[in-house]
């Protein structure tokens, strides 16, 4: 029997989890939920999704435009094994007693914090973590690219210390809200909060980051500098993440320079939405000296989640004890493989 899987707060990594927990062939989507009819509710109804308000108030919104509902958010409930919180950052300290009183386990997502649920998720990572939790947080977009790039490298040569420069998108594409429209605006409070994200996963590593905002929608990038344990060589770093899940070798000489040039990249390969899931590393953009590594990254902001989500969903349900057969399973399944 498939695990029955809800989604609350069908938006931008709501939509695409629903639709990549439908890829899969051990879990099912019951259901999920917004607070009043969009576009998105049509998406959902589309992808065959039953809709559900996402409160008792919100159904006066569907009943006036004449979209039909299966119900509310406690209906929902009761008929998910779980639910994947997908609501605005802050939201899930709201829902996770009315998740919990239903008896139904719940994952969160980077916009809440690591206490609130617990454990904090990446597939590669920590996957054992999550195993038979109740609650889980996927981490955030950054915090998953910070992750996948470095926890192979800790596997293989040992991590000493990591500086990285996060250089962040301003707001989703179809987003109205976010930064400024023409201005550059760093994070005065230093170090930035995703050194520590990182090491709710990573434990114990020494890590410190810096953040600026830029008035892009496209992606994020990251300028990581790390010592290593031992000495390498360039050809040993990208052989290492060659290896590696949700990791994709780009080039500057193949004329992808920048995030434009990966967000096209990503509609040419064929994926789903145009999302680039996994993290794309420029390989003509490490440069090793002694046993200090440089590389820049570029995270898709929108969608290098959704298959952690994915994963973080068979670890709690006890579904697949190994992460890596969940990780292919999981990535066969929505064309990453
Ligand atoms: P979003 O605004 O695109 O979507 C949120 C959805 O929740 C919308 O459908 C909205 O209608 C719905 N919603 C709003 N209030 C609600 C309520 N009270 N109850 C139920 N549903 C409600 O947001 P998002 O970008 O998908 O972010 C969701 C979570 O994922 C946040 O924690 C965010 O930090 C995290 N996240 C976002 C990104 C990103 O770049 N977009 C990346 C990784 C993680």
């Amino acid at each position: 029997m498939k695990v029955k899987v809800g989604i609350n707060g069908y938006g931008t990594i709501g939509k695409r989890v629903a639709w990549a927990v439908n890829k899969q062939d051990d879990m099912e989507i019951v259901g999920v939920t917004k607070t009043r009819p969009s576009y998105e509710s049509s998406t959902a109804l589309r992808e065959g999704h039953p809709l559900y308000a996402a409160h008792a108030e919100d159904q006066e919104n569907f009943d006036k435009a004449g979209v039909k509902t299966q119900g509310t958010l406690d209906d929902l409930l009761g008929k998910a094994d779980v639910i994947v919180d997908c609501t605005p950052g802050g939201f899930g300290e709201k829902y996770r007693p009315i998740y919990e009183k239903a008896g139904v386990k719940c994952i969160f997502q980077g916009g809440e914090a690591h206490e609130m649920a617990g454990v904090s998720f990446n597939a590669l990572a920590n996957y054992h973590e999550a195993w038979g939790a109740p609650s889980v947080r996927v981490v955030s977009c950054n915090t998953t690219g910070l992750v996948r790039t470095l926890f192979p490298l800790q596997q293989a040569f040992g991590v000493q210390k990591v500086f990285a420069s996060l250089v962040r998108r301003a707001a989703d594409p179809a987003d109205k809200k976010g930064g400024a429209l023409n201005a550059v605006e760093p994070s005065l409070k230093l170090p930035t909060h995703h050194g520590p994200d990182v090491k709710t996963i990573m434990h114990g590593l020494d890590i410190q980051t810096m953040a600026v905002v830029t008035p892009t929608t496209l992606m994020h990038v990251h300028c990581i500098v790390a010592e290593l344990k031992s000495t390498v060589t360039e050809k040993d770093v990208l052989d290492t993440w060659s290896s590696s899940p949700r990791v994709k070798l780009i080039s500057g000489k193949d004329g992808v320079k920048n995030t434009g040039q990966i967000m096209e990249l990503a509609k040419d390969l064929g994926r789903a939405r145009g999302d680039l899931m996994d993290i794309a590393v420029w390989k003509d953009g490490v440069k090793v000296v002694g046993n200090t590594l440089y590389y820049y990254q570029a995270i898709h902001q929108e969608s290098d989640v959704v298959p952690e989500n994915v994963d973080c969903i068979r670890s709690m349900m006890k579904l697949e004890k190994d992460n890596l057969a969940s990780i292919e399973r999981t990535d066969k399944a929505i064309g990453l493989r």
